[in-house]
């Protein structure tokens, strides 16, 4: 076979980026857009050792589970990688992947498997979550500007009219800034050449409070006519912050280091409310007729507010980020007596909703900028029993336990919690926190494989897997996260 070969061929599973695979004259073929179940002509693009990578040509016969992709650019987009499955065959994709990770990386048995895991927790609609969007602005072929995302592997701007995992506004805050931009002529930056002003637009919305945020990302330190741009922007309903951030380097860095305020606050808020274990799998968002999240919802427990910055890390799906919190706090099964270690905490969200039922919660997290968020955030919902650290969880948590510092202060957790990024937990982080012993711990995570390895340690350090449950944060991705429970063997 070689390069733009043609071929015939069912497919067998999905890959971890949510391609089909399917195997042809015994050589296993990566397929971007196929589903497992459609038949397909297919054309070679690459060829490696006993492996190769080919493009979808035809759908032939399609899988049961292939729908219309509800967005027309669904393909070119990087973005969605699988609106083109069923939801539910994305969500049996997503619970299978997370149960054979645990299963061959992480050694435990089928039968215990079948016991503690939980089924995914899914969306009611699982379109228009994201809270936060970023589109790269290019100049068209009349030379007017236009929003979008880039063409795989490169940086040509596509337009597109309204991304559909974004909110409404979006498009209408898009249209203003075109709007501005051609009536006081401000180029789009151009990257090839260095020039032009405007790099990015970056857009974020608070769910709860319905306060959305505009940030232009600019080559130079400010814009012609700034008032006519925020006399359109305040246009827009929820309109209550806009900013530019100064970005000049011919880098892919998206964000530059100063943000300089046009008009509002500096900020937007947003709540995380607890939702019942019961209620889980339906989702308290009251849908509008328009298929839109509206900012009703019933108050049923906990909640903590966030002020967010155009810098700030911030959940992107508010409405799965409750559940996969509100899952963590009831795994943790607090009493109000309970000692917390929030490790790898952020901008310390789950310290925070955690912090109302402890007694005391002690985060760590390795960027500064994100510990002042946490303890400002702390300020503003009258949280005063958490402390943050910054530094590496791996150094932070043996240098208090080695010195028995802990002890004495009477920090030694009952619990401890880690939602760590892709690589998972450091060796170092793992031992210590066996050697200190915590009744139970709780494990988010956002990579199963790594996540498996890491429950392999603690099984082998005297702790047990209790319970698993996988929630669905990255619809149409192959991405995953899992809430894990673990107590220490008697
Ligand atoms: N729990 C938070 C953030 C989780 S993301 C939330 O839900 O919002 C993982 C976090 O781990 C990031 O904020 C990252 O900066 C931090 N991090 C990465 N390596 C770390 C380390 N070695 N020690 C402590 N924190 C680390």
């Amino acid at each position: 076979m070689k390069k733009n070969d043609t071929f015939v061929v069912t497919i067998e599973d999905m890959g971890v980026h949510g391609e089909g695979i399917g195997k042809y004259e015994g050589m296993a073929f990566f397929i971007k857009d196929a589903i497992v179940g459609d038949r397909i002509l297919a054309g070679v693009t690459k060829l490696k050792k006993g492996y190769g990578y080919a493009r979808l040509i035809e759908v032939l016969e399609p899988s049961e589970k292939r729908v219309d992709a509800r967005c027309t650019v669904a393909r070119q987009c990087g973005g969605c990688q699988m609106q083109h499955l069923r939801y539910d065959a994305q969500l049996a994709l997503k619970q299978d992947k997370v149960r054979d990770n645990l299963q061959r990386i992480g050694g435990f048995s089928p039968a215990l498997l079948e016991e503690v895991m939980e089924p995914v927790v899914g969306m009611d609609e699982p379109f228009r979550y994201r809270n936060k969007a970023q589109f790269p602005v290019g100049t068209d072929a009349k030379g007017e500007p236009v929003f979008g995302f880039y063409a795989a592997r490169s940086h040509q701007v596509i337009p597109i009219q309204d991304c559909l995992l974004g909110v409404r506004e979006n498009a209408q805050i898009l249209e203003q800034v075109r709007t501005y931009m051609k009536q006081c002529h401000v180029a789009a930056y151009d990257e090839t050449t260095g020039q032009g002003l405007v790099r990015h637009v970056l857009i974020r919305k608070g769910f709860h409070s319905g306060q959305v945020m505009v940030c232009l990302i600019i080559n130079g330190d400010r814009l012609p006519q700034e008032e006519v741009l925020v006399a359109l922007l305040c246009e827009v309903e929820g309109m209550h912050s806009i900013s530019v951030n100064v970005n000049r380097e011919r880098t892919n860095r998206i964000l530059g280091d100063e943000v300089r305020l046009l008009w509002g606050e500096p900020f937007i808020t947003d709540t995380i409310c607890q939702v019942r274990e019961e209620g889980i799998d339906n989702d308290r968002w009251e849908e509008t007729k328009e298929g839109e999240y509206s900012g009703d919802f019933l108050p049923t427990g906990e909640r903590v507010t966030f002020e967010i910055s155009p810098k700030s890390f911030y959940q992107v799906n508010p409405v799965q980020t409750e559940k996969l919190y509100s899952l963590a706090l009831s795994y943790a099964q607090l009493s109000g007596e309970e000692i917390v270690w929030d490790l790898y905490c952020g901008i310390g969200t789950i310290s925070l909703f955690l912090a109302k039922k402890a007694k005391h919660v002690y985060g760590v997290e390795i960027v500064p900028e994100a510990i002042e968020d946490a303890r400002r955030n702390a300020r503003r919902n009258q949280i005063e029993n958490a402390t943050f650290f910054v530094g590496k969880a791996e150094e932070i948590v043996p240098e208090w336990a080695r010195e028995q510092k802990m002890r004495a202060a009477g920090q030694r957790p009952d619990v401890i919690v880690v939602d760590p990024p892709r690589k998972g937990c450091d060796e170092r982080c793992l031992e210590t926190m066996c050697q200190m012993q915590p009744s139970r711990i709780v494990y988010v995570s956002c990579d199963s494989a790594t996540l498996a390895r890491d429950l392999r340690y603690l099984t082998d350090h005297g702790y047990e897997l209790k319970r698993v449950r996988p929630v669905d944060q990255f619809c149409h991705s192959m991405h995953v996260e899992t809430v894990v429970l673990m107590s220490k063997k008697n």
